[in-house]
């Protein structure tokens, strides 16, 4: 039995939101739960609300469809986080999150609607060796606990409780896209023990975070390569190719390739009107043919493919910042090496991480 059905059986009352003058902002802040400000200018902490539908856990069912490829064999799993670190805490039954499973990601944390979840960091400050999520669970007298939990009334309570807190303008960061901190994640994330489905799995939930729509492919399907496809929000209609592995990378332009082909002869969507994305951890080098087939393929078939790496897609997470490819394009050739300026034009600002670092942003030579 999975951790979530498991956790199904155990039973919280709900937290209601009642602050004492109407909120007006939620600040997101790094080590901290958000700060919600109130309309009389005080200042109270975001805490976990014990929603019902767990949105930190799992997606709703309309959340996963892909209206452009109904019949695609998609993979419905509604894990929210990639690497299954929340569950139900057996005893009081509200999230918790396992430190040794978090990957930071940031997935959980941005559908959070009272902006309990934030971020720790272990270790000395100029080098860390921990980076995880943690759920803010105190009480106070604006998140009580409630004691009717079954009534309908409560219920809508609760929804409207969330609704407010969504609709509150953002502001702030969940982490600070330094260096140190993508030194400890990407070193956590190529020594957990994941599932074979975890590449894709982080990579659609990634995305969804982002502001596109994604299936990714049922495991085990043979029938069709092609890890995901894209659809509305953010694009009309897109595929994907996830490669976390260095060496995979190179043959993704190919594969992306034979895709396109698949696509347009089994629903009949043409070229011109799809957006290719490959997802890898880390840019090819340079020096690698990637590059060069990208350009062929766009100036013979005139197919832009777009190249992001699970850190440009961190960054956007813990900005809060979402995109849309009719308007972004993350095409990468010989020509232009980098993903640093897409990313500051989406978040407004210069992106910390240096250049090159772990081939996040920049090709390494
Ligand atoms: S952590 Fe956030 S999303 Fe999860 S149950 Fe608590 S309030 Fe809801
Ligand atoms: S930050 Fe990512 S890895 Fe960590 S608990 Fe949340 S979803 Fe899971």
């Amino acid at each position: 039995m999975s951790q979530i059905f498991k956790q199904k059986e155990v039973l919280i009352n709900p937290k209601l939101f009642s602050p004492n003058s109407p909120p007006k902002k939620m600040i997101y802040n790094e080590n901290g739960p958000a700060k919600i400000l109130l309309d009389n200018n005080t200042i109270i902490s975001g805490s976990c609300l014990h929603c019902p539908d767990t949105p930190c856990m799992k997606y709703k069912e309309e959340e996963l469809i892909n209206d452009t490829f109904m019949s695609f064999p998609q993979d419905n799993v509604s894990n929210v986080c990639p690497t299954e670190a929340i569950t139900l805490d057996a005893d009081s039954g509200a999230p918790t999150i396992d430190p040794n499973r978090c990957i930071a990601c940031g997935i959980c944390a941005s559908r959070c609607p009272s902006g309990a979840i934030y971020f720790k960091t272990f270790g000395e400050k100029e080098q860390p060796q921990e980076v995880f999520a943690v759920i803010n669970n105190d009480s106070s007298e604006s998140f009580e606990i409630c004691t009717q939990q079954d009534t309908s009334k409560t219920i809508e309570h609760i929804e409207e409780n969330k609704i407010l807190l969504e609709s509150l303008p953002k502001e702030g960061l969940f982490i600070k896209e330094e260096d140190r901190i993508f030194d400890v994640i990407y070193s956590k994330m190529m020594s957990l023990k994941v599932d074979a489905q975890f590449p894709n799995l982080l990579t659609r939930n990634l995305l969804i975070q982002t502001g596109t729509s994604c299936a990714i492919r049922r495991k085990g399907d043979v029938n069709l390569r092609m890890d995901g496809v894209l659809g509305p929000p953010g694009t009309e209609a897109g595929v994907l190719e996830v490669e976390l592995a260095s060496m995979g990378i190179l043959d993704s332009p190919r594969n992306m390739l034979d895709n396109i082909a698949v696509l347009n002869s089994r629903y009949n969507i043409k070229s011109k009107t799809l957006t290719p994305l490959i997802v890898s951890m880390s840019l090819a080098n340079s020096r690698t043919e990637y590059y060069r087939v990208i350009r062929d393929i766009k100036n013979i078939l005139n197919i832009k493919i777009n190249t992001l790496t699970i850190g440009a897609l961190f960054i956007l997470i813990w900005n809060n910042k979402t995109f849309d490819f009719s308007n972004t394009s993350f095409y990468l050739d010989s020509e232009n090496l980098s993903l640093r300026n897409m990313l500051e034009d989406i978040i407004g600002r210069k992106v910390l991480i240096s250049e090159a670092f772990l081939s996040i942003l920049e090709t390494s030579k």
